[in-house]
């Protein structure tokens, strides 16, 4: 039977749509990608009116996102409003204003999940980090009381310079409550005034690093996976065909000032404005989704021959920004998908023949998407289930 995904992406249903409710937020996270923080956000009607639309565009799932979507004094009218709808509503918190009562409301809305930021081991990394002081302690305190509301959690992570020897020691802050899931990603985006956070990338050889450290302990069915992976790539032509992500295909964003995007990190090519265009017109025909929708991976001339191709995490957002072209090759993905890539390579090699002794084939676990939606193509954004993010 095909999954409602599969049909959402031959039909080019926004299955996946991140409504950036409002860009304000208490915290003053450095490689955040929002270079400012006051908006003057859709009104609730709007919202109210967009979500209407979505229901006959045939969307799934609604994530609401900020700034600090909580900051919102209608949040929880918006989020019935989805539920009402019979969307899957997904949160991303900084968790600051999580507490009991909270946490109880988003278990009585039977909200999916809520992704929680967590940037380092201990307060004074992850204080630093944000810029405020007891934002770890808020932070720690929201998941427990989600967790213990028994609301699914995401505890997520950007791995950069000032963290990276903090990011298992974070995973495992959690170990004793299983539910409360756990994935970091390296990813930076230049924020959305042009200005370059770059110099916060933890470097290639950190990276190797840490992916070495994580890989140390895959199981020999991880190992298995992995090296079926590399060794029976797709042929060329197969290659050539995929899209990169779901951008403009099954993912489309709302910024707070009515802004419709393919990606929330292609802000610069909106499709146009809630306030002059119904979104099913922009989605149904404009020039940002139909570039999008043609883009394939044969477009990216420069990766042609490469080894990780069907592996690689491309991203036309870090292509754009680096590039000014979608099918632009970014240095920052090549260097991710090297790096971790790289350390598998280099751990099979060590474990050839432990591997080689038909462990079971499963399926892989996905890597943590950039945003919701990011991944609806192919095991490219895969990973082992046993390195958890
Ligand atoms: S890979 Fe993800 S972040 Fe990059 S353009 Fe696609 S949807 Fe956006
Ligand atoms: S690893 Fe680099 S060269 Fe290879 S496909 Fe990815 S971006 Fe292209």
């Amino acid at each position: 039977m095909m999954r409602a995904v599969d049909r959402a992406r031959r039909a080019l249903v926004p299955a996946v749509v991140m409504l950036t409710v409002t860009h304000k937020c208490q915290l003053a996270c450095a490689h955040c990608y929002q270079a400012n923080h006051d908006s003057e956000d859709l009104s609730t009607e709007e919202l109210i009116a967009l979500m209407d639309e979505l229901v006959q565009m045939g969307t799934l799932d609604v994530v609401f996102t900020g700034g600090e979507a909580l900051l919102r004094k209608d949040i929880f009218t918006l989020m019935a409003e989805a539920r009402k709808r019979a969307f899957a509503v997904t949160l991303f918190s900084n968790g600051g204003p999580i507490n009991a009562a909270t946490a109880r409301k988003l278990r009585e809305l039977r909200v999916m999940r809520v992704e929680i930021s967590l940037h380092g081991s201990h307060a004074a990394t992850h204080d630093g980090f944000v810029g405020r002081q007891g934002s770890f302690d808020r932070a720690v305190r929201a998941i427990e009381l989600l967790d213990d509301e028994g609301v699914p959690v995401l505890v997520k992570s950007s791995i950069v310079r000032c963290n990276i020897h903090e990011i298992f020691e974070l995973q495992k802050l959690f170990a004793a409550r299983p539910r409360v899931q756990f994935v970091s990603d390296p990813t930076l985006f230049t924020k959305d005034d042009g200005t370059s956070v770059m110099h916060e990338r933890a470097t290639p050889e950190m990276m190797e690093q840490h992916h070495a450290e994580r890989f140390s302990t895959m199981s020999s069915a991880d190992l298995a996976n992995a090296r079926t992976l590399l060794s029976e790539p797709p042929s060329e032509a197969e290659v050539d065909q995929r899209h990169p992500c779901g951008a403009g295909r099954t993912l489309a964003a709302v910024q707070p000032n009515g802004d419709v995007l393919a990606c929330i990190h292609i802000p610069t090519r909106p499709l146009g404005n809630l306030r002059q265009t119904r979104f099913s017109e922009m989605w149904l025909d404009s020039e940002p989704v139909r570039a999008l929708r043609q883009l394939t991976l044969q477009k990216f001339t420069e990766c042609q021959g490469c080894e990780y191709r069907h592996v690689c995490a491309k991203c036309p957002a870090l292509s754009f920004a680096e590039s000014g072209k979608l099918e632009g090759h970014s240095k920052q993905t090549c260097e991710t998908t090297k790096a971790y890539w790289g350390a598998i390579k280099k751990r099979l090699a060590e474990d050839g023949t432990r591997a080689a002794q038909g462990a079971e084939v499963r399926t892989l676990d996905r890597v943590a998407p950039r945003v919701p939606g990011c991944d609806d193509t192919t095991p490219r954004r895969f990973a082992l289930r046993v390195v958890g993010g």
